[in-house]
């Protein structure tokens, strides 16, 4: 099997996992995953994510050009932003989940989550006291732009784990699959926290 073959594996496993649990539906959302050459592994546009095959994965080098003369998720150039901004980062995901959609709208400019013993599930945060500040952007459809507007901020910030979308999902990273989907599972579950604080579930 192939480097790339064994990333589409893991982009086809972690897209039914998060479609199970109702943050990935009726094809939003978008996964990719780093190779080695630093080109990366991305689901093509339009693809469900919870019924992904090999062929619904293609790839795209770093500035988020197509390999394979095939489109790629409209906000590819999300993805590659944040590989080009954390060369630690190896796996990005995707979600359009509820708490992330209803949460960036009853936030401002910022989310920041503190006190909670799940801050400890990111990588290198190592205690409860901790305040995890997550960017809210405006949702825009004009995809280039948007991603220099996330870049401009991501580059002003020391610790960033991910950001949400007003109204549209959010975005984490990690070094693999493992990490990134324990970020989307602890943020999924300090998103609804939060909701639940405001009374708003
Ligand atoms: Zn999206």
């Amino acid at each position: 099997m192939t480097e790339f073959q064994q990333l589409a594996h893991e982009l086809i496993n972690a897209g039914k996992q998060l479609y199970g649990a109702g943050i990935l539906p009726a094809t939003s959302g978008n996964l990719s995953a780093r190779l080695s050459d630093d080109s990366i592994a991305i689901t093509i546009s339009g693809a469900h994510k919870g019924f992904l095959v090999e062929n619904d994965i293609m790839p795209i080098n770093i500035r988020g050009e197509s390999l394979d003369g095939r489109k790629s998720s409209a906000e590819t150039l999300l993805h590659t932003g944040i590989y080009q901004r954390y060369p630690s980062a190896n796996v990005v995901l995707h979600p359009h989940s509820i708490n992330a959609t209803v949460l960036s709208k009853l936030c401002g400019d910022w989310l920041v989550l503190q006190d909670y013993e799940l801050l400890k599930a990111f990588s290198q945060i190592t205690t409860h006291k901790y305040s995890l500040h997550v960017p809210v952007f405006d949702n825009d459809q004009d995809i280039e732009r948007l991603a220099g507007i996330v870049d401009e901020n991501l580059k002003k910030m020391e610790v960033v784990y991910g950001y949400l979308i007003r109204g549209h999902g959010f975005y984490t990273w990690g070094k693999d699959m493992t990490e990134a989907l324990r970020h989307v599972e602890a943020f999924e579950f300090l998103f609804d926290c939060e909701l639940k604080l405001q009374g708003r579930k």
